[in-house]
């Protein structure tokens, strides 16, 4: 899937908390455009990876470059952002007392403690971005519901709806279908899908399921490093892989 070259690109990177390796010599490149999934037991370092990425967390080490221009290294956490890495963590944060519109309406901000100054910057570019989120989302016809009303899944989507406000290039997604039912579970599959036309997608997830249904490539990881890396079938399939899933 290979388009316009590494969209991100870590090289050796290590932090340690406390003397403890959490990410240790990792090596890890995503094309334009690729969508990958991240897989690993408890405590391989794949929150740890995210928090690099978004710059959350300094390594110790290594390198980290966003295209071919941007050293993430360098830069801070609201500057990071403003490159068009958005992040959706596990839980849905949604505003609930707001409907799913005017919860897209306020992402439009992308800085969370500014959006009052929202109002002034919806025109008509906006709505028309907001409803087609809206269709890619599949919420539609949900739109003047309160987000506190809708389900555990749409929440997941909404939020996501509210990254995609802020047009990002890279879009990192921490367990989407935790707690979702299995319907839920494949239109979101689908989603991602669809996504990973627009912009770069990397889900880290434990169903391996969900996993096998999205994915091109997989990357281990295990002990802060990549452990294995290929389709679902050649990761399943490989002796380390098995190791540390059963034997963990
Ligand atoms: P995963 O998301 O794959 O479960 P994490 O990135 O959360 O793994 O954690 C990797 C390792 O680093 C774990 O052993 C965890 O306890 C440790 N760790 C993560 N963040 C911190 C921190 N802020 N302070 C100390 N240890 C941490």
């Amino acid at each position: 899937d290979v388009r316009h070259g590494p969209i991100l690109y870590l090289e050796d990177v290590s932090v340690s908390f406390d003397g403890f390796k959490a990410i240790d010599d990792l090596n890890l490149t995503i094309d334009d455009g690729e969508l990958r999934c991240i897989i690993g037991p408890n405590g391989a370092g794949k929150t740890t990876m995210m928090d690099i990425i978004t710059g959350k967390t300094r390594p110790d080490r290594g390198q980290a470059w966003f295209g071919s221009r941007h050293n993430l290294l360098q830069m801070d956490e609201p500057q990071i952002a403003n490159l068009g890495i958005g992040r959706k963590f596990q839980k849905p944060t949604v505003f609930e007392a707001l409907s799913v519109s005017a919860n897209l309406e306020l992402a439009m901000v992308g800085d969370r403690r500014v959006w009052k100054t929202l109002l002034a910057r919806l025109d008509h570019e906006g709505r028309e971005r907001i409803d087609e989120i809206m269709e890619t989302i599949g919420l539609s016809a949900e739109r003047d519901r309160l987000a506190g009303v809708l389900s555990h899944g749409q929440k997941q989507w909404l939020e996501i709806g509210m990254l995609l406000m802020q047009r990002p290039r890279l879009l990192l997604v921490d367990e989407p279908v935790a707690g979702m039912t299995e319907p839920e579970m494949h239109r979101t599959a689908e989603l991602m899908t669809r996504l990973a036309g627009q912009q770069s997608v990397v889900v880290v997830e434990h169903d391996m399921g969900f996993v096998r249904s999205i994915a091109r490539t997989v990357t281990v990881l295990d002990q802060g490093s990549v452990l294995a890396e290929g389709s679902m079938d050649e990761v399943a399939n490989d002796p380390r892989v098995i190791e540390v899933y059963l034997g963990g």
